[in-house]
């Protein structure tokens, strides 16, 4: 069986986003040094034709899926359609065309949104299409699905090496700081930093506050991902979280103080909360002797940094 080395050529997809930046970080610090990428404008991930040439141009051996059309949650419900359509098409053209071309071993990246909203707490690989979904990110999470199951029935039927991570809610350097599309930890991060430039008296945040979620900063993660692709062969997906929960307010308290906003905050109860609880089991990955390392606290304050260097909020 083939195992990645250091000279192994590696295809990281998506990777000028949020997870796939942390994985071209990873891989460059423990030594793999022929990885391939291409920008979205050089190769359109829904065009299959495209994505074929691809393959039999660079014939890569390794292959990390961390492309994704991805979102908040208000962008997620506004745009199902495109969510579920450009997540199929990446999904069904990378993972068809590593088999077509002889990929040696691939890892395809899903999220937590694809367990049952009332999936019992916390959340274990089982638990998959065992319940209905939370409807507020229906599409993205049913593409996630179909790309994860595509894995699986590779590896079933035709012993392919296509294994699959669920990560937690991420957060880190490169994440999208957009206003409305973001999700809570930049969209919260914007939101403080220009109410502390205005020296505002409040900020609102979405939602009640009481939503509670887990957050993984995206090193952690690239770390596990570079494990599991030396070493998870298994065909279930395999869940990559920190295990600790926090609720949104507790969250927006940690933020004011990262970012040094004076005032006081309230909720925006007409803001969609969505699922009310959602961290995930990870003893499945803790036992292969991968843990999350970063506490919250320092997380942020990196993420902030990385924002006000690279000027996102500008
Ligand atoms: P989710 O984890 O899939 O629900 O997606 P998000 O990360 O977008 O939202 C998580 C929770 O944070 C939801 O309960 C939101 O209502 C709440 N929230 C509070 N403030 C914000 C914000 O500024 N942006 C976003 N995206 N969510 C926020």
């Amino acid at each position: 069986m083939e195992q990645i080395r250091s000279a192994s050529k590696i295809w990281v997809a998506g990777h000028r986003g949020l997870v796939g930046s942390a994985i071209l970080r990873a891989l460059a610090r423990q030594g793999f040094n022929n990885v391939v990428y291409r920008s979205h404008q050089e190769l359109d991930l829904i065009n299959q034709s495209a994505v074929e040439s691809f393959y039999r141009t660079e014939s890569p051996q390794f292959v990390f899926v961390a492309a994704a059309k991805v979102g908040g949650i208000l962008f997620n419900q506004n745009y199902q359609a495109d969510f579920l359509y450009e997540n199929l098409a990446i999904a069904s053209n990378i993972i068809h065309g590593a088999a077509e071309f002889g990929v040696a071993k691939l890892l395809y990246l899903g999220s937590s949104c694809i367990y049952p909203k009332l999936a019992p707490q916390p959340i274990k690989e089982e638990s998959l299409l065992s319940g209905a979904l939370e409807p507020t990110n229906e599409g993205y999470a049913l593409a996630k699905i179909a790309g994860l199951k595509l894995c699986e029935k590779y590896h079933l039927q035709y012993e392919k090496r296509f294994i699959s991570a669920m990560p937690t809610n991420l957060y880190g350097p490169h994440d999208n700081f957009h206003p409305h599309h973001s999700h809570v930890i930049p969209g919260m991060m914007r939101r403080f930093h220009e109410a502390k430039l205005r020296a505002d008296r409040e900020v609102v945040i979405w939602g009640s506050g009481t939503p509670r979620r887990e957050f993984l900063f995206v090193d952690d993660l690239a770390d596990a991902l570079v494990l599991l692709m030396q070493g998870y062969e298994e065909v279930m997906h395999i869940n990559v979280g920190s295990g600790e929960e926090i609720t949104i307010l507790e969250l927006a308290q940690l933020m004011k103080e990262t970012v040094g906003f004076g005032g006081t905050i309230s909720c925006d109860s007409t803001k969609p909360d969505g699922t009310p609880r959602k961290v995930m089991d990870v003893s499945r990955i803790n036992a292969l002797g991968w843990k999350a390392k970063t506490p919250l606290r320092e997380g942020l304050r990196i993420a902030y940094q990385w924002a006000l260097e690279n000027k996102v909020f500008e």
